[in-house]
């Protein structure tokens, strides 16, 4: 039995946790569940956002779970994508019926390089202003670009696209580019192209239905994912997934919301999707596409839904209603 962390964390992370594991409860999937805690209720009493515990309960554990931390977010999410070397992160950007969806059609994945980029963190003061490094491996990049081929190929996809700035940023993006080109060689069957960063922000508006994997290094995948996000409408609505070598993450793209926590009225999709993705990496591949056909049917149907998406359903209702409709497909 897989053993799966499970990370609650703050406000609604805990309400849409529950509502998620209840769903999986529900479909008949059993997991060696084990709680760790994180976050700034945690820091309230602890004095620290991420204990000891917990990493090494995530170390130990299949596959993590994650719901929301909010002030310390970036002690608690920062902190475990590096100590867990969790170098991918995936953003899918995918059309739901009766959402804010801009467009109807979407459903493409963008592969963001975690670990490295501009956001290495290696900044200082000079005499007239201050400079940030820059850092683009050939290791990482390779990484990361096998990993979006590999993806593409195990969820029939027929595309990757590499986004970059190689006119401008000839020696970092330069070598992402050319290592793109040269790891595409091993995958013939997957179409190949290349955009710069500022043309794909545009193309993300004029033609996103175009893309189908884009992969790309840390600040541009940053901005991209929440275009991708801003796309397709609702932060109650998007999952996302932090892979390593030998470890995965799976989290919501929202916060804490601590306007709406306690409430019992979250969203809990966004939680439903990221423990679908979770499925997929535990090669679950089938409950989790059958998680995301109920999902859709649920949203179609629109009888039941939270105040997020116009309705007036609670947290709850929603979990239950996507498990009926996943019992009839
Ligand atoms: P944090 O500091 O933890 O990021 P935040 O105040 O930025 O908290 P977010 O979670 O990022 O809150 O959410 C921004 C807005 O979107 C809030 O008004 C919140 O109520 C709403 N929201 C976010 N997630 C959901 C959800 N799952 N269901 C309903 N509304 C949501
Ligand atoms: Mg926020």
């Amino acid at each position: 039995m897989n053993k799966i962390a499970i990370i609650p964390g703050d406000g609604i992370g805990k309400e849409v946790m529950d509502a998620a594991l209840h769903v999986l409860d529900s479909i008949g999937l059993k997991f060696d569940y084990k709680f760790g805690e994180a976050g700034d209720e945690y820091f309230e009493k602890y004095g620290i956002a991420l204990p000891k515990e917990t990493i090494d309960l995530v170390k130990s554990s299949d596959a993590c779970l994650f719901g929301a931390a909010g002030e310390t977010a970036a002690d608690v999410i920062v902190r475990l994508r590096q100590v867990m070397n969790l170098f991918a992160n995936l953003r899918p950007v995918k059309s739901y019926p009766n959402t804010n969806s801009l467009f109807d059609n979407l459903d493409f994945m963008i592969v963001r390089e975690n670990t490295e980029g501009i956001y290495v963190g290696q900044e200082e003061f000079i005499e007239d202003g201050a400079v940030a490094k820059r850092i683009i491996s050939r290791k990482a990049s390779e990484r990361i670009i096998n990993y979006a081929f590999n993806y593409a190929m195990e969820n029939n996809r027929f595309k990757v696209t590499c986004v970059h700035k190689a006119n401008v940023l000839k020696k970092t993006d330069g070598l992402f580019k050319e290592t793109f080109y040269n790891i595409a060689e091993k995958y013939p069957k997957i179409d190949k192209e290349d955009f710069y960063v500022d043309a794909t922000a545009m193309y993300l508006l004029t033609r996103p239905e175009s893309f189908d994997v884009i992969v790309t290094t840390n600040l541009f995948g940053d901005i991209l994912s929440d275009e991708g996000a801003g796309l397709v409408g609702g932060l109650g609505l998007i999952p996302s997934a932090n892979i390593g070598e030998d470890a995965g993450l799976f989290e919501p793209v929202h916060g804490s919301a601590p306007d709406i926590a306690g409430k019992g009225i979250a969203n809990p999709i966004a939680m439903i999707l990221s423990a679908g993705m979770m499925l997929d990496y535990l090669g679950l591949n089938t409950e989790a596409h059958k998680i995301d056909l109920a999902i859709q049917e649920v949203l179609k149907e629109g009888k039941v839904l939270t105040r997020d998406l116009g309705g007036n359903s609670s947290t709850m209702d929603l979990a239950n209603e996507v498990i009926d409709k996943y019992n009839e497909i």
